[in-house]
């Protein structure tokens, strides 16, 4: 597929969607309010322009659009907060962009059902705030959780901060309503536990990345809230003695954690020194930040207590434990923190998001720096170490030119893609694929299963209308 495929969006068209979804909430020819929405957060080179933008607020409305799509032959291509890392919702043979930013309402919390139903515009955390009252929680938390949309993260399958213990978002998705590519409205799944009715297309639809269908209502199981957290800040003089702690928590340790987030001693110092924090920055190769959280207080303070002498154990050179919310929320400052210090650091940088089996997360590290040393570039990472997967961050060097270093990007990211296959890794644990990551995929499936995914998606969007271009080439 390419944008000659498609046909241009005309005057008549946008008076069509004017119709459907009001004049208000549609968009078209005002440059300034198209530009927000022909990017999310990879670098501008991923960014294409929509023709243009609807905010629908209904499911009826989104079905009226891809009718209508249908027929004109145009491509619509959903966006929720616009926060994703692989340009999943850019609309990079323009059309029609779909904004689901209206579609906000938290329309239940059933607290004898444990579950929430909301509509895919709702901020992540949001709900989360919500759930308190309830004394309930939504397990799914990426990083992004205070401007990413709940439908962002069950199009990408987010994953983050709590993925150790409690799983990634589609464990903790029942049901949907979706919009089908041809326009379609259908219930998948419901407020059940159970379902072995038919194919499970609730997971098929998780992590499709906008591609088979739009979510229009989301059924989220809940658990009870956990009443006590704690954290343990860990520093260690380099990466290897860091990681190999992690899997003593598990086995000598006896626990799975909530979170085991690794920085590397070039990002962690980048955010601390930020805040003014007092570390001992000239000694720290590296840092593990763990979470704690249970029922009972003394349990989870013995977690933190059995982390703390593990780590010493095993060679860190300092540890910090906080117990109160504000202590444990400034040392995920620093964590989140992080992101925003390499932009700041340099534009010209690619956030990955490889994953492989723990037991290769050193041999994961030592790879991305020789693979930096062969292409003259820095490859900080950081990522979640208890589920090996890795935020390696190739970033130019300061005295290095732009040209160089978009010269050898694609074969850069290449090497860091064809090396964590060989360690039976795979190119995104959470980001997803998008379009920046689709001309690798075949470097981690076979053109057999490739084809499998086309055969999928050929069956639900026979004319490719819906976010064409991602994931994979048809
Ligand atoms: C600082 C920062 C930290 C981050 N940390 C994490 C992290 O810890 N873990 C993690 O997993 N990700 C993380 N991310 C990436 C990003 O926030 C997630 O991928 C998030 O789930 C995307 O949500 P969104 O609402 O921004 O979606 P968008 O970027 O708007 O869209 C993502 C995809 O969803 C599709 N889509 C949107 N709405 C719908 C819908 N209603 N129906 C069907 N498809 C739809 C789009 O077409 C697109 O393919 C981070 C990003 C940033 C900038």
């Amino acid at each position: 597929m390419t944008s000659s495929n498609y046909n241009p969006v005309t005057k008549e068209i946008i008076g069509e969607l004017q119709r459907i979804c009001g004049e208000a909430f549609v968009y078209a020819g005002d440059e300034k309010k198209l530009d927000k929405y022909s990017r999310d957060k990879v670098p501008e080179q991923y960014g294409h322009m929509p023709e243009v933008v609807v905010l629908p607020k209904t499911a009826g409305e989104i079905s009226g659009i891809l009718k209508l799509a249908n027929r004109e032959i145009i491509p619509v291509t959903p966006r929720a907060a616009g926060s994703g890392l692989s340009g999943g919702a850019v609309p990079i043979y323009g059309g029609i962009l779909l904004s689901v930013e209206r579609m906000d309402e938290i329309i239940e919390i059933d607290d004898q059902n444990l579950m929430a139903v909301v509509e895919p515009g709702v901020i992540t955390n949001k709900l989360d705030e919500k759930l308190r009252d309830y004394g309930l929680f939504f397990a799914g938390y990426p990083m992004s959780e205070e401007f990413c949309f709940i439908g962002g993260n069950v199009a990408e399958n987010a994953g983050g901060g709590r993925a150790v213990k409690y799983g990634v978002t589609g464990q903790y998705i029942q049901g949907l309503e979706i919009v089908t590519p041809t326009g379609d409205i259908i219930q998948l799944g419901g407020k059940r536990i159970k379902d072995v009715t038919g194919y499970n297309m609730v997971q098929l639809m998780v992590g499709s990345e906008g591609t088979l269908g739009i979510y229009t209502r989301i059924i989220i199981k809940l658990l009870p809230r956990p009443t006590h957290r704690q954290a343990v800040l860990v520093l260690f003089a380099d990466a290897e003695t860091a990681i190999a702690v992690v899997p003593k928590i598990m086995t000598a340790g006896g626990m799975v954690p909530t979170s085991i987030e690794f920085m590397d001693g070039f990002t962690f110092n980048l955010a601390a020194r930020r805040f003014d924090e007092d570390f001992p920055y000239d000694k720290i190769g590296a840092a593990l930040l763990f979470e704690v959280d249970g029922m009972q207080s003394s349990v989870v303070s013995q977690d933190a207590a059995t982390i703390r002498k593990i780590c010493r154990n095993g060679g860190a050179i300092a540890e910090y434990r906080a117990s109160t919310e504000e202590e444990i929320e400034r040392f995920w400052k620093i964590r989140k923190r992080i992101p925003w210090e390499l932009l700041r650091y340099t534009p010209h940088q690619s956030i990955e998001d490889i994953v492989v089996p723990i037991a290769s997360i050193p041999a994961a590290l030592s790879g991305l720096q020789k693979i930096g040393r062969k292409y003259g570039v820095a490859v900080p990472v950081l990522g979640h170490a208890g589920d090996g997967n890795l935020h390696a961050v190739p970033l130019k060097l300061p005295d290095d030119s732009v040209e160089h270093w978009e010269a050898i990007l694609p074969a850069l990211l290449k090497d860091i893609y064809a090396m964590t296959s060989e360690m039976g890794g795979t190119i995104s644990g959470e980001h997803g694929i998008g379009h920046k990551r689709r001309d690798y995929m075949s470097l981690v499936m076979s053109e057999t299963h490739i084809d499998l995914l086309r055969k999928i998606k050929q069956a639900l969007d026979p004319k490719h209308i819906l976010n064409p271009g991602k994931i994979f080439i048809y």
